[in-house]
Parts: C-alpha cells; sequence; structure tokens
C-alpha cells in the first residue's frame, strides 16, 4: 500500500488490575502506531480521581517525557491512536474523549465509523447538545449522558443500541472498563490477560509487547464489563451477519497480529500465493512494495518460485513534520520514501506486489522509478482485488470518483501505470481461502454493496462539511 492513499484507522487499548496502567497503555499505543499516527492519548483512573493527557503526532511525540505517564496514575487506563477518519485533525478531536456527566467522568476510545451520525448529531443539535469536537465518536458519549437509565453500565448499552456502523470501544468509566464491538464486528477487539490484570486492544501485537496473554477475541455484538468484581460479558444486540473489515487482512493489521481469529501473516501470505495461482508472470524476480506488502509477496514468491529480493528501500524516518525542500525534483513523494535498488533490478524482469491500488498516482512514479533504475519489464500484481467503492465503516480512502478502478478497466489502467502486465486477486480467490470460506466478511469497498444501510450524509466529509473543519 502506497500508504499516503489509504489511511489507517484507529488503534484502541485498555487495561484492568494493573499497577502503573498508563505505563503499559503507553507500550501497547505504540505496538498500534500503525493505525494512526495523527494523535494519541491516555486516560487512566485510580478509583477516585481521573487522569488525561493527549496529543497531537505520534505515541513518543506525545509522550516523550517520564514525568507525563508518571502522572497519569492508577490501575486502569485506556488510550487511543488516531488517525482522522471523521473529524478535523486538531487536538480536540484527539481521544480518549473525556467528560463529566451526572454520573462522573467518562473517557472512551473508539475506532470504527458510525453511520448514522449526521442524524443523531443533528437531532442532539437542535435539541441543544453542544458538540466539542467534528469527532463522530462525541455522538457516543452524549448519547450515554443523557440516557436515562440507572447504572453505567445500562446508559453505555442504551447508547451502543441507538448507533449504527463500526465500533469497536473501549471505556474507563472512573473504576471500571466497559469494551463493546458492534453487532457486525467489522473492526476487531481482541481480550488477553496480564497475570491478574485484563486487557483490551485492536490487535494483538499489543499484548505482546507488555507480555499479555490472549484469550479470546471480543465478540461482535458483546459488551464486557471488567472491574474488582472481575469480567463480564453481555449481548445486548439483535443478532445480525457478521462482516469483518477484510481489509484489516489485506494491509491495515500487523502480520504478528491475531485478529477475527486468525494469524494475519498466514493470511495475507495466502493472499500471495492465491495471487501467483490466478495471475503468474514470466519474471526474475519479485519485489514487495515495503513493508505492508512485503508477506503476501513472500507468498507470491513460494508459490510462483519467483526469487525474492529487495528491490525497494524504505525511509522509515520520515516524521510527520517533513518539510518539503523547495526545489521541485520529480516525483518527490515517492523518492522520499522509497528508493529502488539498481543492482538488483537493473535488466531483470520484475513482478512488482503491491496490496492495492487506490489513486494509482504513487503506483505510477513508482514503477517509473524502477524502469528508471533498469528494470527490463515491470510486472504490477495486486494482492486484493479493483477497489471500486469508498468505505463508511473507519477506513479513510478517497471519493468513489478518485478511486483509479471505478472508472478505468484493468486494461486502462495498465495502460496508465505504464506496466507491461497488471494482475488483481479475483474477489472469489480472495475468499476462496480456506480459513475465510464461509466466514462473513465486509467487501463492499470490491463490491460496492454495503452489508448496512448507509444513511444519505453519512461519511467522513460530514462533518467537516456541515461544520467546517476540513
Ligand atoms: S468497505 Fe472495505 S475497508 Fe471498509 S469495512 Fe468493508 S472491507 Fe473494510
Amino acid at each position: 500500500m502506497l500508504e499516503d492513499l489509504i489511511h489507517e484507522e484507529c488503534g484502541v487499548f485498555g487495561i484492568f488490575g494493573a499497577k502503573k496502567a498508563a505505563e503499559l497503555t503507553y507500550l501497547g499505543l505504540y505496538a498500534l502506531q500503525h493505525r494512526g499516527q495523527e494523535g494519541a492519548g491516555i486516560v487512566s483512573s485510580d478509583g477516585v480521581k481521573i487522569y488525561q493527557h493527549r496529543g497531537l503526532g505520534e505515541v513518543n511525540e506525545v509522550f516523550s517525557r517520564k514525568e507525563i505517564l508518571n502522572q497519569l496514575k492508577g490501575h486502569i487506563a485506556i488510550g487511543h491512536n488516531r488517525y482522522s477518519t471523521t473529524g478535523a485533525s486538531s487536538l480536540v478531536n484527539v481521544q480518549p474523549l473525556l467528560i463529566t456527566y451526572r454520573k462522573g467522568n467518562l473517557a472512551l476510545a473508539h475506532n470504527g465509523n458510525l453511520t448514522n451520525s449526521y442524524s443523531l448529531r443533528s437531532f442532539m443539535e437542535k435539541n441543544g447538545s453542544i458538540f466539542q469536537t467534528s469527532s463522530d465518536s462525541e455522538i457516543i458519549l452524549h448519547l450515554v449522558a443523557r440516557s436515562k437509565k440507572d447504572t453505567v453500565k445500562e446508559m453505555i448499552q442504551d447508547a451502543l443500541l441507538k448507533v449504527k456502523g463500526a465500533f469497536s470501544v473501549v471505556f474507563n468509566t472512573g473504576d471500571s472498563i466497559v469494551a463493546a464491538r458492534d453487532p457486525h464486528g467489522f473492526r476487531p477487539l481482541a481480550l488477553g490477560r496480564l497475570k491478574n490484570a485484563w486487557v483490551v486492544a485492536s490487535e494483538t501485537c499489543a499484548f505482546d509487547i507488555i507480555g499479555a496473554r490472549y484469550q479470546r477475541d471480543i465478540q461482535p455484538g458483546e459488551i464486557v464489563v471488567i472491574n474488582q468484581k472481575g469480567i463480564k460479558s453481555y449481548s445486548p444486540f439483535k443478532s445480525v451477519k457478521h462482516t469483518f473489515c477484510i481489509f484489516e487482512f489485506i494491509y491495515f493489521a500487523r502480520p504478528d497480529s491475531i485478529i477475527f481469529n486468525e494469524n494475519v501473516d498466514k493470511i495475507r501470505r495466502r493472499l500471495g500465493r492465491q495471487l501467483a495461482k490466478e495471475k503468474p508472470a514470466q519474471a526474475d524476480i519479485v519485489i514487495s512494495v515495503p513493508d505492508s506488502s512485503n508477506t503476501a509477496t513472500l507468498g507470491y514468491s513460494e508459490e510462483s518460485g519467483i526469487k525474492y529480493e529487495m528491490g525497494l528501500i524504505r525511509n522509515h524516518y520520515i516524521g510527520r513534520t517533513f518539510i518539503e525542500p523547495e526545489q521541485k525534483i520529480r516525483d518527490l513523494d515517492a523518492r522520499i520514501k522509497f528508493n529502488p535498488v539498481r543492482g538488483v533490478l537493473k535488466d531483470k524482469r520484475v513482478v512488482i506486489v503491491d496490496d492495492s491500488i487506490v489513486r494509482g498516482t504513487t503506483s505510477k512514479k513508482l514503477i517509473g522509478m524502477l524502469r528508471g533504475a533498469g528494470a527490463k519489464e515491470v510486472h504490477f500484481r495486486v494482492s486484493s482485488p479493483p477497489i471500486l467503492s469508498p468505505c463508511f465503516y473507519g477506513i479513510d480512502m478517497p471519493t468513489k470518483k478518485e478511486l483509479i478502478a471505478s472508472s478505468k478497466s484493468v486494461e486502462q489502467i495498465r495502460r496508465y501505470l505504464n506496466v507491461d502486465s497488471l494482475g488483481y486477486l479475483s474477489l472469489p480467490g480472495m475468499l476462496s481461502m480456506h480459513s475465510l470460506n464461509g466466514r462473513d466478511f465486509c467487501v463492499a469497498c470490491f463490491s460496492g454493496k454495503y452489508p448496512t444501510r448507509i444513511e444519505k450524509n453519512a461519511g467522513k466529509y460530514v462533518l467537516e462539511k456541515t461544520y467546517g473543519q476540513a
């Protein structure tokens, strides 16, 4: 994935019953950094008081001094890595969001997008609610605060029953953690154990870094309450067809994570193998677009017998604040991130594997760089089907018009990219792999068929347009 085009979504983390819970949350967020780099935050509590720190930037920029973590006291903490799928990139939108309401304090970390946010927010604003952020997550907090139910758990449940779309959420209620997943299960959320503490996280790589053990997934439609009395599970939602996001396997999740009960590395490698079966190529070497395509490329290499080479080197040290030099250099944005290895590419017939093509503009630049480095032939292989439609469930994608495959045929894209051949993994091929077969996945960005009703004004642009904060 040429990641300037589709952005990761968000990562959530929560822990109950550990000394220095905030420090462990910091480490968890660090492991989940790939899911969002625009902002990060932690809300901790000791059962009496609640503490918050959040900021714009990567986790180690936001928590740049030990004293910051030391101030976040208590045995309970939740954290969030943000990429703005809705709402502007300003500090006020950085999560966990924290409110004071009639029951005390409540903090929320949310991964996903609500598909009925526009109507809910409009209704509440007409009735006098004042919103602090342009993020759809705040709607959940408003709904909790407005609930007439008695207990905090009932109020949270009441709120979650009113929202639609994708949510994997973790609340810090001051004396407990509440974790929940929408009934479709779009986004992952796992439950783990660290000695006597309970941990929840978007991906299990956040457990590994702190030495926690994966126990199970939080099930679609499940609400889990963790407090001094232990852990309790509730299933208040009507059961619906599960629609796990297949893009988590293709691109978003880290290959060393378990999500949706599956090992990401295994699935991603199988995508590469299936791609090699469906779209073989006569070539000398196969290279990946590092890093997200490495595992699929390994699969392609194993299946095809074509040697895997490191043909592109990625610069890992580009921070958010990288200042582009004024002097215009051709294809600068691609060159800043990747450099071709001439000794590997020169006079070779090259297969390049990427996990997806979005707009195609950066892919085209990359192909130009391979040719410039002396590649004799370039065969582009994509370990997912053409992306036809945007996502409304928590992944930030360009509009339909900007998606190259929504208006161009594969042959037209091949010509645009200037490659000798182009092959995408087929939709049936993607779903036919043994462990995916028979399970229910959302494939809406590839098929255009959304598994839920999409409200007329749903989508990331709505709040931004309406409230002028884009
Ligand atoms: S539309 Fe695509 S990216 Fe969005 S949830 Fe469905 S499969 Fe995932």
